[in-house]
Formats: structure tokens, sequence, C-alpha cells
């Protein structure tokens, strides 16, 4: 029997070995074998065969199916019911042949994750047989009890019941877990009323909205070739690792996505070490793992690197259509968590999970394509290909301009208020950076001068002149703007790592959408009043520029001087979530999503009250965790150490002679400066508390009772994290219950 300890020093003994068996264990780790093979199957193999594409259909389908297929995917012609058939018993015997029992309608509910709900193929016949059946139906519709999805108020107005729907414009694949696999068919989510309840719906008609405008502009233009404009989408995406064992004793990690206490490491990323430095073995196979899940789903992954801060690393994939990227990414954050349990580690998408080092983003890279694959933002060789790409680039600088304070409230959700303008990430002031001989251009075409020294050697005229060679590579030095155009698509720098990529997308779209329809209204007025249509171009060009250059900042974006200098120019800057959400329901906002039919104003209202409810609850569960973290974990360790003090002050006082005794002793001040503290940490966490019920009490709409949680509780939050992280840097280590910085960030 080992020997009975007193109950005290056992706890004691408990705290310490939890962080010390965790580095034990992550020492003894190896890194996992996974049975990736390219040199028996190549990785072109590879790539896809978990997909239902468009050449699997070629080979399965009969070709007259085939060919209304494709008719309806790049047409957006109806799909027959007969047709379905024949897809779903196709798709049901390539499913099935593959290993396949279970299909599912996989979608994306205002959650903004994902959704899925299996069933299996399996059917009873006649006569006691059992079949395994897919039909039409099956494919086409499905109808989930969806109640509990969030709504903002929209069922509850119309109907009860949601259904999904098949979008046959993302491919259907295959999902291979360890002991089974299952079809997973990409479908959007609406009520029996028509009402979106997803994040798809709205994202693929702000794509029709782009296709209509975009080609009536291009038809003034002479355009006559573009067929179909599609929008196309490249997310780099940025996450951290963890061990997971540190990960398991991190109660705010596993609740909230991000650490809620913590002092700064004492190194962080100031050597610059990390950024593209030898990606570790342990890193390395974990990523080579999720990858090549990726590539078995036809998911175009490209590129990998280690990032800025400590444990963070990027992974970007190659563009693809936005619909199809918004999957694509939803499915590489599941591929990536799931591939880091299998490697004993954690994949944190939170946009701040670690305060004092740099946070997560996702770079949204986005332009506009024709269905040749001709990049819309693509400055041409020609005069004739210039005049489109600066109508097409006027279009984009007049959007941002105009629509900036909706660009900024589509990235405002309570984790990237931790992120936005923390000298990391772009401000929260949305402007445009066109690099210098962009700019030059811009400039000329408003003044009608050329600036000495420029390398745009006379004034632009459109149409006639052809553009100066834009530098690549000086295009994206400028790290700092939010929304930067870098060399043929802009890339917006604000979206959070854990976000769907299908919000901010819609927006831009749809933005952008009413932008060409601006542009093309005035250029086909001047048209009909006689003009050709490149005298009409060059003036609404012109013009356009000219209102609308005040969004061009080719500066740093960080600097204290440009928030002065975008104050006098006008430009907004809402600094958080409660500042900028109310901009959703402006009228001009309600008007701009009607009027495109990309959300009704119910659709939209309810969109900004899940917005609001996200937002207070996710900063509820942060209460309830600091509460909870503070009161039974940091506040006993505290406790603990200042008992360990006043007691050895005590005997070493007892084995003095009286004579002897100092009158002060070093040891006081520390007795001192713990025990202050340790009142400070529990006034706070009563604190937190007496506001937190508060705020459960406050009466007042989503938006009042928001900016509560904004303005009191989160100050509150605040307080007692920063008296706890004081303390973690005085109490004994040995006593400290939840695993440092320094080592979470190091030890993996
Ligand atoms: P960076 O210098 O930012 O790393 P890259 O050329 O590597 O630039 O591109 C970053 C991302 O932008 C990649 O995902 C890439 O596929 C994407 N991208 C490139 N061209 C386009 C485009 N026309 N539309 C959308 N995304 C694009
Ligand atoms: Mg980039």
């Amino acid at each position: 029997m080992p020997p009975v300890t007193a109950a005290g020093r056992e706890g004691v003994m408990n705290t310490a070995n939890a962080r010390r068996e965790a580095i034990k264990t992550i020492q003894d780790r190896e890194s996992v074998f996974s049975s990736v093979d390219y040199i028996h199957e190549s990785m072109i193999d590879q790539f896809g065969s978990n997909v239902f594409s468009r050449s699997v259909m070629r080979t399965l389908l009969p070709k007259d199916a085939y060919r209304a297929l494709i008719r309806c995917l790049d047409h957006g012609e109806r799909l027959e019911p007969a047709l379905a058939d024949v897809v779903a018993n196709a798709m049901k015997d390539w499913a099935i042949s593959r290993g396949a029992t279970h299909f599912t309608h996989w979608f994306q509910p205002m959650t903004g994750a994902t959704a899925e709900k299996h069933d299996s193929f399996l059917q009873p016949g006649g006569d006691n047989e059992w079949l395994l059946e897919f039909s039409g139906k099956n494919l086409i519709q499905g109808e989930p009890d969806a109640s509990s999805f969030p709504s903002g108020g929209i069922r509850s107005t119309f109907e009860a019941r949601g259904y999904t729907g098949w979008d046959p414009t993302s491919p259907a694949f295959i999902v291979d877990s360890i002991n089974g696999k299952t079809l997973c068919i990409p479908t959007v989510f609406c009520a029996f009323s028509g009402h979106a309840l997803d994040k798809k719906t709205p994202l693929l008609r702000s794509v029709e909205a782009i296709n209509k405008q975009a080609i009536r502009l291009l038809r003034l233009l002479g355009n006559s070739e573009s067929q179909r404009i599609t929008c196309t989408v490249g997310p780099e995406q940025e996450y951290f690792l963890i061990d997971e064992a540190f990960y398991n004793l991190r109660p705010d990690l596993i609740n909230a996505g991000r650490a809620l206490f913590g002092a700064r490491p004492p190194k962080g990323q100031e050597m610059e070490d990390h950024y593209w430095g030898s990606i570790r073995e342990r890193v390395l196979a974990f990523m080579m793992d999720a990858e090549n899940e990726l590539y078995r789903l036809g998911v175009p992954v490209k590129t990998r690197h280690n990032e800025v801060a400590p444990a963070q690393f990027e992974v970007a994939p190659i563009f693809e259509q936005s619909n199809v990227a918004t999957d694509h990414n939803m499915l590489l954050m599941e591929v990536f968590r799931r591939t880091a349990q299998r490697h004993r580690l954690r994949c944190l998408f939170h946009e701040k999970p670690f305060s004092g080092i740099n946070g997560s983003g996702k770079h949204n890279n986005w332009s506009m394509a024709d269905d040749k694959g001709s990049n819309l933002l693509e400055p041409g060789s020609t005069p004739h290909e210039n005049e489109q790409f600066l109508v097409i680039l006027t279009a984009v600088i007049r959007a941002v301009n105009k629509w900036g304070k909706l660009l900024r409230a589509t990235v405002a959700f309570a984790g990237n208020d931790h992120r936005l303008g923390a000298n990391e990430a772009p401000p929260a002031i949305m402007s445009i950076y066109l690099g210098d001989t962009l700019g030059e251009v811009v400039d000329s075409i408003i003044t009608g001068k050329v600036p000495e020294g420029s390398k745009v050697s006379k004034v632009m005229e459109l149409g006639v002149s052809t553009l100066p060679e834009l530098p690549r590579d000086a295009s994206d030095r400028n790290r700092t703007s939010p929304f930067a155009f870098t060399g043929n698509k802009f890339e917006f720098r604000a979206v959070g790592a854990s976000q769907s990529i299908a919000w901010p997308n819609t927006v831009l779209n749809t933005m952008v959408a009413e932008s060409l329809d601006f542009m093309a209204s005035k250029i086909d007025q001047l048209i009909k009043s006689g003009k050709t249509s490149n005298q009409a171009a060059q003036t609404v060009v012109k013009e356009t520029l000219a209102e609308n250059n005040r969004v061009i900042f080719n500066g740093d974006n960080y600097s204290e001087e440009w928030h002065k200098e975008a104050e006098r120019r006008g430009l907004p800057n809402d600094r958080n979530t409660i500042e900028s959400l109310p901009t959703l329901v402006s009228p001009e906002v309600k008007r701009l999503f009607s009027s495109y039919g990309v959300l009704t104003e119910e659709e939209l209202v309810s969109r900004y009250n899940i917005m609001l409810e996200n937002y207070i609850k996710t900063i509820n569960i942060e209460v309830q965790l600091t509460l909870n973290l503070a009161s039974t974990m940091i506040l006993p360790a505290a406790l603990q150490y200042q008992g360990n003090i006043a007691s050895s002050i005590a005997s070493m006082y007892q084995a003095l002679r009286e004579e002897d005794r100092p009158s002060s002793m070093q040891h006081d001040k520390l007795l001192k400066d713990i025990w202050e503290r340790t009142s400070k940490l529990k006034f706070s966490i009563d604190q937190l508390e007496a506001v937190s019920k508060e705020a459960d009490h406050a009466t007042g709409d989503h938006l009042e009772h928001a900016k509560f949680y904004q303005q009191k509780v989160i100050p509150a939050i605040n307080a007692v994290r920063a008296v706890a992280d004081e303390l973690e840097s005085i109490v004994d280590d040995s006593l400290w219950p939840l695993p440092k910085f320094r080592e979470m960030l190091y030890i993996y």
C-alpha cells in the first residue's frame, strides 16, 4: 500500500504531476505513420478518387443524361426528375463500389459548422428481400428534423420544417472513416417557405447576381464572348497545433477554443524564427496525412508552411469557384481537426487562441472569371483588354468605398474582435491597396496628368493606351492592407480563421454586383446619348474613380497617421462587433440584398439576430469558464502558495531566537505580494459574477443585451485574467494547474 499522504499535499502532487506527466507523454510520442503511398498510386490517380466528379459521371452516365446534367450545371437549366433518378442510381452504384453504406445531405446551417445525418442505402424490397436503394428523390431533397438549427426567428414565423436541396454545382464525395464510408451530397438548406436557413443559398444567389450584372457590363464594352461569369476564391488558412496532452488540461481551449488565462511566454515571436522555418517531423507527418485525405476528396491544397507565431501554420489551396471553394474550406477544417486528433495533436482555428502572439486569419483571395477561364481582374496586354480590366477594377474600388461598412460587418464576431486592428491583422478601416504603379494609373486617369518619375508613360486613355507592366512581386509587399490588389485578384485579409468564407463572399459578390450594375447603367446611358462605348467607359471610369478614390491607401495601415487620415477622409472605423453589426440592418443594406435577390429583409434580419445571439452566447461561455477556472483552479493554487510562504515564515520565526528575528524580511514582502493579488483575484471573480448575473437579467433587445456584454462583461473578464496572469508569474511553478504558453507553444 502506498503511504497515505495529507489531503492537501496530495492535491499539490496531482496538480504538479499533471503538467509534468503531459510533458513526459509528449516526449515519448512518435510521429504517426500513415500508409500514404505515391509510388504505387500516383498523386494524380489519388486526386479526386473519392469524388463523384464530371469525369466519373461522363463514364458512368448514359451520354444523353450526362449532356443534360452538364446543361443544368453550366447554364442553370432545370433538372428533370427522370434525370435525377438516373444520376442518383449512378451515384449509388459508384459509392457502393467504393465501399459506402450510407449517404447524407451535407449542409451548412447558420451555426457556421457543417451538418450531416446519415441514412443507409438499405430498403425493404418485396418478398422479404432487402435492397440497396437511392432514388432521385433521395438525391434532390431531404427533410431533416431541423427544429434545432438557428433560424433567427424565421421558422417560428413561417414554417416549422426545413429541407435540404441538392446543390449539383458542388460535387458529391465519399468520406472515408476508420470503419466505413459515407457518401456526402452537398446541399442547401431552406425553410419550406423558401427562406434560406444556411450559408450556401445566399452565396449561390450572389454569384447569380454578379453573373447577370457582369455579363450586361461586358456586352456594353463589346465583349460578346463571355457567356457566364463566376467568382473565384482561394482561401489561405492559418491554424495552431498543440499537443493533446496539454489541450486536455486546458478546459478553456476545450470549451472556448482559446486560452482565457496565460501569461505572455518569455519567448514569443520576436526572434522571427518560426515563419517559414523547417517543419518538425511530427507536424509534417500530420500535414501530409491530412493533405492526402484532401487530395482524395479533390481539395487542391497546394502550399504549407510555418506561420509567424510559434506553433502556428498555414495551408493554402489553389483557387476554385466560390461555392466549391467554400465547401472545400469547410472540408479542409474538418479533415485537419480529425487528422490532428489521430496524431495526438489539436488543431485550433480560433482567431486568437493565445494572447500576446499573432492570431489566425483566412486570406480570402477573390476574383471573377468567365466560362473560358479568363480572369476579369487580369490586366491585359491589349488596349481593349485594359479597358475591360480598368472598368471592372473601378467597379470593385467603388464597391469597397460605398459598402466598406458592410464588408467590415462580414467579419464581425467575438473571436475576430481580438484580432482585427491588433497590429497583426488589418485594422477595421476598410481601404484598398493598389500598389504604386496601378495607383499612378488611377491618378493619371482622374487628374489627366502623369506624376513626375512615374512608371506610367502617358495619361491612360481607355481602349487606346496599354497599361504599364504591373510588378507582381511588389504588389504583395503591403501586408497591412485589409483589401489588397495582388496582381490579378483582390485579397480580403480581415476574414477570421474559424469563419466560413460563405458570408464574406456573399457580401463581396453582392456589393460588386451593385457596382457593376451602376457602371453598366451609366455607360448604357451615355451610349444611348450618342457616345461610343469607349468614350462612355472612359467618362464613367474617370468620374467613378474620382468619387471613390478616398478608399485607396498604399501606406502602412497599422500606423497612427493612417487612422487620423482615414478619419479625415471620412472612412468608417467600426472597431468591434457591436459597432459593426447594426450596419447589416440599415435600410440601404436591406435594399441592396433584396434588389439583387440575395436575401429578403426577413432573411437578413434573421441573420443579424443569429449573429448577435452568437456574440452573447460566446461571451457568456467565456464568463462561465473564467469563473470556473479562476475559482476552482487558479485561486486554490494561489492560496496554497500563500499558505506555504506563511508557514515558511512562521517556522523561520520560531526557529530563530527572539533577539535574532529581523523586523522585516524579503519573505514578508513576498507574502504581501501574493496576498494582495489573491484578494484581488477573489474580488474580481466576485465582480464578474455580479455583472454576469446582471447580464442574465438584462432586458431590452438583442443589440442592447450584446452591448451590455461588450461594455460591462468583457472588462470584468479581462480584470480576472489580468490578476490571474500576474499570479502565474509569481506562484510556485509546481503548483500551477494550467499548462503555460511557454510549454504549449514549444513542446509538441
Ligand atoms: P500569395 O503571395 O498571397 O501567397 P499566391 O499566388 O500564392 O499569393 O495566391 C494565394 C492564393 O490566391 C492561392 O490560394 C491562389 O490559388 C489564390 N488565387 C490566385 N489567383 C486567384 C484568382 N484569380 N482568384 C482567386 N484566387 C486566386
Ligand atoms: Mg496571400
